[in-house]
């Protein structure tokens, strides 16, 4: 019946709230991350890098209200130019884990409501004996906190697309020689240009009628 590790730090005991209504308990708790914690490859909690957990339980009718913050650092890289990227993260969670035996009740009472709460219905946590797992409310929180494009600044200008220099650290870098792919395009672009030909032409008289007046 039991699959939760009681000693996973993320699995909470509920045995001492007790199940009266309006009971209230605060817990607070520093351990250290599992992995996986964020969104893979781009950012997220290192493992075992410390969080720090402030957790409110309250007895309610139907199980008990979790409300809790969890502050920790998180780690990626610039999506721009790859610089790591590191910042202090806090966030904000509430989840109700119902009772296991208020498992048939719940789905009575959302069959009806099915429409409306398809998704809160997906994620609905329940106690396994007085114990429930923290960790699935934590990384859901985490994930939604981070951001989907880290940046190391809002301003990041990226790598330069020649020579891969980072152009933050020298913003007027630039290359003299002129890419081929360039000359190209210029061709493409004077080549059916009428307009440019008699700009060119006009100009060209005009320096001839300029010659003429002196
Ligand atoms: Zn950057
Ligand atoms: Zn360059």
């Amino acid at each position: 019946m039991n699959r939760l590790d009681h000693r996973d730090p993320l699995v909470f005991d509920t045995h001492e709230l007790g199940r009266r209504p309006g009971a209230l308990r605060k817990v607070s708790r520093t351990l250290e991350a599992p992995e996986g914690l964020g969104i893979i490859d781009v950012i997220g909690v290192p493992e075992k890098s410390e969080i720090e957990l402030d957790l409110r339980l309250e007895s309610v009718v139907e199980g008990v209200l979790v409300t809790g913050t969890a502050g920790t650092v998180v780690e990626g890289e610039c999506v721009r130019c790859l610089e790591p990227v590191e910042f202090d993260l806090d966030v904000d969670f509430q989840e109700l884990y119902y009772y296991p035996e208020s498992d048939e009740r719940h789905r009575a009472r959302t069959s009806g409501t099915e429409d409306l709460d398809e998704d809160s219905e997906n994620e609905t946590y329940r106690l396994e004996g007085d114990f429930f797992d923290l960790q699935p409310v934590l990384r859901d929180a985490v994930v939604l906190a981070l951001p989907l494009q880290p940046v190391c600044q809002e301003d990041c200008l990226g790598l330069c697309s020649e020579c891969g220099a980072r152009l933050s650290d020298d913003p007027a870098h630039h290359h003299d020689a002129a890419d081929p792919r360039w000359a190209a395009l210029q061709g493409l672009s004077a080549a059916p240009g009428d307009e440019g030909d008699g700009t060119k032409n006009s100009g060209t008289r005009e320096g001839l009628a300029e010659n003429q007046e002196k």
